[in-house]
């Protein structure tokens, strides 16, 4: 079977183990649903199934996307740093179809691609899937480019900025580094940025596509809107937009017409920076929390780090510890994390665990790291 290899994701297998109300859950990376901007949302989809338009939001529509929408993904992205025009954005169905999209055009069956060590599970499973041998590498240009003129890949997949699971970011130089080893090489790069909006302190960072035409930007409202949504983009280079827009084609048509005109609206209609800032103060209160409780909790030579955003920390304890069994023991304590393993393409650090910080309150997170303390004792 072709699929027989790619495993599931034991995130999602973790999830509907964890779903119990006692249970504080630091695994999924989910943003807090009560900080939804459900009223707006909800006046959005009133207006995109009002007047003579509703009829047209519940048609088959281009490929590409809504117009408006890709309007207004561009001027988004290009206030980020990085020069978008409309004609640039393919929307997706969420961001994780534009790694699907991208596998499709760029990687022929046993294609190499190149990941940062460890990185999001689903990409992963992604490449995976489109028969791509993957393999890590650090990220600073010398090893890159060591690894660039040994594998000679396809494509190099980062997530640049708040890395799932790790929190890193990569800081201007290495961006401008790799942008030039990507020309240089000949190779592809995928920036993934469903965090890049979601920072709690520090300068923002313009996007590694900013830096080069070899960049392919994807770009996601689930972090910042709602993830239900299923609203992503892909900030297309000329040369692969029509194999792209074909990929896309083949995989479902368009992205839903009702979706996109409701996104369109809100997003001319909404203060989206505001509702941003409101979500990094509250998300900067709840890192801060865990942050400060992991001396207290973890034992000595617990190593974590400290992220300037996004949603997660990532922790390795001292010694020859397995967190998938920690899993279970805190499992019965009613606290759930995710261990680290599975984000890895080679061999595993199987000390390593993520923790989310951004689902639940400050007070949740208090008594979630208590527990926690206790199944590491
Ligand atoms: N890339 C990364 C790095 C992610 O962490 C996620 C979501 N967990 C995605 C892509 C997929 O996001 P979307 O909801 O836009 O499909």
């Amino acid at each position: 079977m072709r699929l027989a290899d790619v495993a599931s994701s034991p995130v999602r297998d973790l999830l509907a183990l964890i779903d119990r109300p006692e249970v504080i859950s630091f695994a999924g990376g989910l943003p807090a649903p009560e900080l939804f901007d459900v009223d707006g949302w909800r006046a959005a989809f009133q207006a995109a199934l009002s007047g003579p338009a509703a009829r047209r939001h519940l048609q088959y529509a281009p490929t590409e996307g809504d117009p408006r929408l890709r309007e207004c993904l561009a001027a988004r992205t290009s206030g980020r740093g990085l020069p978008t025009r409309a004609a640039d954005v393919l929307v997706t169905t969420g961001s994780q179809q534009g790694l699907t999209l991208v596998a499709a055009a760029l990687l022929e069956p046993g294609a190499t691609v190149v990941v940062d060590e460890p990185t999001y599970l689903a990409a992963l499973q992604c490449f995976g899937m489109a028969g791509a041998r993957i393999v890590s590498s650090p990220t600073d240009p010398e090893a890159l480019a060591e690894v660039f003129a040994r594998e000679r890949p396809a494509l190099l997949y980062l997530v640049p900025t708040f890395a799932n699971p790790t929190g890193r970011t990569l800081d201007r130089a290495r961006r401008a580094a790799i942008a030039e080893l990507a020309e240089r090489f000949g190779v592809w790069v995928v920036e993934d940025d469903p965090y890049g909006e979601l920072r709690y302190r520090g300068d923002h960072l313009a996007p590694l596509a900013s830096y080069s035409n070899r960049v392919v930007y994807l770009g996601s409202l689930s972090k910042i809107g709602a993830p239900g949504l299923r609203l992503g983009w892909v900030r297309t280079p000329p040369e692969l937009r029509a194999a792209l827009v074909v990929a896309k084609q083949a995989a479902d048509l368009h992205t839903s017409t009702i979706d996109q005109a409701a996104a369109a609206h809100y997003l001319s209609v909404t203060d989206l920076d505001a509702h941003v800032r409101g979500l990094c103060g509250a998300y900067r209160a709840r890192r801060d929390t865990m942050l400060g409780l992991l001396p207290q909790v973890m034992p000595g030579g617990t190593g974590w780090s400290d992220p300037d955003g996004g949603m997660f920390v990532w922790v390795r304890l001292p010694g020859a510890v397995d967190t998938a069994e920690l899993l279970a023991v805190a499992l019965r304590a009613d606290v759930a994390f995710v261990p680290g393993a599975p984000f890895f393409a080679g061999e595993p650090d199987r000390a390593t665990l993520r923790l989310s910080f951004t689902s639940c309150t400050p007070e949740q997170i208090t008594e979630g790291m208590r527990r926690i303390g206790r199944a590491v004792l």
